[in-house]
């Protein structure tokens, strides 16, 4: 596996690939990974001929008063674990090659970006949409892979890709969780002990929400009320949103229906989660 930190080198990389004809698998993450991200490289080993993962840890999606500076970083682990899954190449560019000091140009996928996680977070999807088009005219890739774990962010892409005419084909990879049903994210590093055990309520609440609808409770208000009571048992967890919404739109359902996607948002401590599942 080929690290490359030069912007200038990587994108000769990836006209020699283009030149051969090889098709290209594009996983972009922040680093500090875990099997939900190696499940999209494995992904993209299988589905296509060269596989790049990108490892960048994003300003522009970050607040002011967000976790930038402390996000976790394990460079080293990540290269190795890189390796294991035999990605052939590791794009980590500096924030200087990817942001010159008179950087002005954003993209923003406008309606999608200021609901649900953008209410609290008014500049995150500017910041992801920005990179993520960015990373594309650079990796060149002929499809990307990203996780439903942060369903709103694949919905923007989506959009992006489609309104902008990015050839770039979109994958969306299931929610790795682990053992206990917690979704992996790299910020679960952030939560203590106790902490940790309170998180698994979000997923807990969105399993009743399921089972509501399966046992033919069908009203997105009621499901959300019940929701909500559930995560409200345990002390210390502040809900940013439920929300039960179409998955095109965003906009808040009535019911639930087939395809209806089902979104909580919480702060534990400092920490915020987001978990979700869709109702098939
Ligand atoms: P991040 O490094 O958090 O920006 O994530 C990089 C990619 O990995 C994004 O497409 C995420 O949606 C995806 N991802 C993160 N956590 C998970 C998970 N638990 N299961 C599946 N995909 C994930």
């Amino acid at each position: 596996m080929k690290i490359y930190r030069s912007v200038g080198l990587f994108k000769k990389k990836i006209d020699e690939i283009k030149k051969s004809g090889k098709t290209i698998g594009f996983v972009p993450t922040m680093g500090s990974l875990h099997e939900g991200h190696l499940s999209l490289i494995r992904k993209a080993k299988l589905e296509t001929d060269f596989c790049v993962v990108s490892i960048f840890v994003n300003p522009t999606q970050f607040g002011p008063k967000e976790d930038f500076k402390k996000y976790p970083r394990d460079l080293k682990k990540d290269i190795s674990m890189c390796r294991d899954v035999m990605a052939d190449v590791l794009f980590i560019p500096a924030v200087s090659m990817m942001y010159r000091d008179d950087f002005s140009t954003y993209v923003t996928v406008d309606g999608l970006s200021k609901k649900l996680c953008g209410i609290s977070r008014p500049y995150h999807f500017r910041g992801v949409a920005t990179i993520v088009l960015k990373f594309f005219n650079l990796v060149k890739p002929d499809v990307a892979y990203f996780g439903q774990k942060d369903a709103q962010q694949v919905i923007i892409i989506k959009k992006m890709v489609r309104d902008l005419d990015v050839s770039t084909k979109i994958k969306v990879m299931p929610i790795i969780r682990e053992k206990d049903g917690l979704a992996m994210s790299s910020r679960n590093k952030y939560l203590t002990s106790i902490e940790r055990k309170k998180a698994l309520v979000l997923y807990e609440s969105l399993k009743l929400a399921r089972s509501l609808y399966k046992s033919k409770e069908k009203k997105a208000f009621y499901i959300k009320g019940k929701m909500r009571k559930l995560i409200l048992k345990e002390k210390g967890i502040n809900i940013d949103y439920i929300s039960i919404v179409d998955p095109d739109s965003l906009n808040e359902a009535d019911k639930i229906g087939k395809n209806t996607l089902i979104l909580v948002a919480a702060r534990l401590g400092k920490t915020r989660l987001i978990d979700n599942i869709v109702i098939k």
